[in-house]
């Protein structure tokens, strides 16, 4: 029976793994009785630790519906700002593929809407193929960032050739020169000469040409769009909002010489608060100043409210998968230190390699365990025999349950779902986590856990 203070103790719980929260993307995520991570689906559940029970660990789990409900609002967000605010562009919205390529990312993004922004021919190609097999309507369209081999650019070209809108971004001089035989319209990067609060801050930007170059350049055979991307995980609106007003005049001036130019592509960088004890932006106040933005600004230039094109990548995906490690070991930290150190699976270095790369902080939580009231101050350590493989939060510590008191424990890793696939490794020939998806109630395998032969193999033997 459920009592009033039982009631209350489960949301103390609730409200300490920060879970059930829109603001930080956890409302689909809740306590069930017996203290195990859950995961609601709209009227189903899936409890996750019985999914990990039967399904083994390391394991990553991709829900579906967060890609769908996010590309859904993301555009219908816009769609409404524009209409509110009197905008007069349109507003296509271009999932960034480069975020996470797995099929069970990009189709539910697809099916909801998206365009697609591609950076390498791989991943172009994996779009011929939708098309090829009549999968995708032909009226999809494709952004081609990232610099162009000629395999690049003739698939570019094979696919402008079948109908497909596809833009290929300009780059650089050479891809300038070649670019001049395409036939459909084309787009070209700038590397503002601006600086935003953000995770990627760059003195030196090696992309796109200078406001000055592009300038010079003048007239641009076919140009449609001028892009600019600024950096991943921007931490304040003011970040977006900046680099607007600047390419917007240099939108104006371009235009001049090539009034074909109908379209301003933002490029990606939205963030995903995955500290959830900090304050972060909503997705709706950001696009609402964006919007807000780009009619002022162009209001005040006396120019034609341009096209919008976001190619948010980690806002989509990020939130879409969670990691579970199995805690093996606990371990003093040192003898003055209450610190333990909690040994996992799986590999931080490996599977989760923003941690080792760009120091990311995760938030994370027991999977089993979530209401005791009795916690450990952890550091984690992964399976890998490298003395960096391993979190401390920044230096700090994350709370975990006493492993005493546990018959076993499981800890979910949040929002995995943005670029740590593609850059997962093999460090110590450990293998990759099983990647499960769950969707319309059922859990469905996508990547069984490797085997030792599987590993093996990648390297020849
Ligand atoms: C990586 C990248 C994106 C996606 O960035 P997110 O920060 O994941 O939104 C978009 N556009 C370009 C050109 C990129 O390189």
């Amino acid at each position: 029976m459920t009592t009033k203070s039982a009631a209350k103790r489960k949301n103390g719980f609730k409200k300490f793994w920060r879970m059930g929260l829109e603001e930080v993307n956890t409302q689909n995520f809740d306590i069930g009785p017996d203290g195990e991570l859950i995961f609601r689906e709209g009227n189903y559940q899936y409890n996750i630790f019985d999914v990990v029970k039967k399904y083994g660990s390391p394991t990553e789990i991709v829900f579906p519906t967060i890609i769908e409900n996010r590309v859904r609002d993301l555009i219908e967000t816009f769609n409404a700002y524009i209409k509110v605010l009197g905008y007069k562009g349109r507003f296509y919205y271009h999932y960034a593929m480069k975020a996470n390529q797995t099929k069970e990312f990009v189709l539910p993004a697809v099916a909801e809407g998206a365009n697609l922004d591609v950076a390498s021919a791989n991943e172009l190609f994996l779009v011929k193929r939708m098309i090829e097999q009549d999968k995708f309507n032909a009226k999809i369209r494709v952004i081609c960032n990232g610099p162009k081999t000629e395999k690049y650019i003739s698939l570019i070209e094979e696919l402008r050739g079948k109908g497909l809108i596809v833009v290929p971004i300009i780059e650089d001089y050479n891809e300038l020169e070649r670019l001049k035989k395409f036939k459909g319209e084309v787009g070209i990067r700038v590397n503002l000469d601006i600086k935003v609060q953000a995770h990627w801050d760059k003195k030196f930007n090696r992309f796109g040409f200078t406001e000055e170059e592009l300038l010079k350049i003048g007239k641009i055979k076919n140009l449609s769009t001028l892009h600019y991307h600024i950096s991943k995980q921007i931490e304040t609106i003011e970040g977006f909002v900046k680099p607007m007003k600047r390419a917007l005049s240099l939108f104006k001036t371009l235009k001049e010489k090539n009034p074909g130019l109908d379209t301003l592509d933002i490029g990606g960088g939205a963030g995903v608060p995955f500290e959830k004890k900090k304050h972060f932006y909503s997705g709706k106040s950001l696009i609402q100043q964006i919007v807000k933005t780009a009619k002022k600004e162009s209001d005040r230039l006396q120019l034609k409210h341009p096209n919008l094109i976001v190619e948010w990548g980690s806002y989509v995906a990020a939130p879409a998968q969670i990691t579970i490690y199995k805690v093996l070991a606990e371990k003093n930290v040192s003898e003055k230190n209450n610190k333990k150190w909690y040994v996992i699976d799986g590999s931080f270095m490996n599977d989760l390699l923003d941690t080792w790369a760009i120091h990311q902080k995760w938030h994370m939580v027991p999977v089993n365990y979530m209401n005791t009231h009795k916690l450990q101050q952890v550091w984690l350590a992964g399976s890998s025999c490298d003395s960096d493989d391993r979190y401390t939060a920044g230096g700090e510590y994350i709370l975990l349950p006493r492993l005493a008191d546990c018959d076993e424990l499981y800890i979910a890793v949040f929002d995995t779902g943005a670029y740590q696939d593609a850059l997962a490794s093999h460090h110590c020939l450990l293998s990759s986590p099983a990647k499960l998806i769950a969707q319309n109630g059922e859990i469905k395998i996508a990547k069984r856990r490797e085997t030792s032969e599987d590993v093996g193999k990648l390297f020849g033997w």
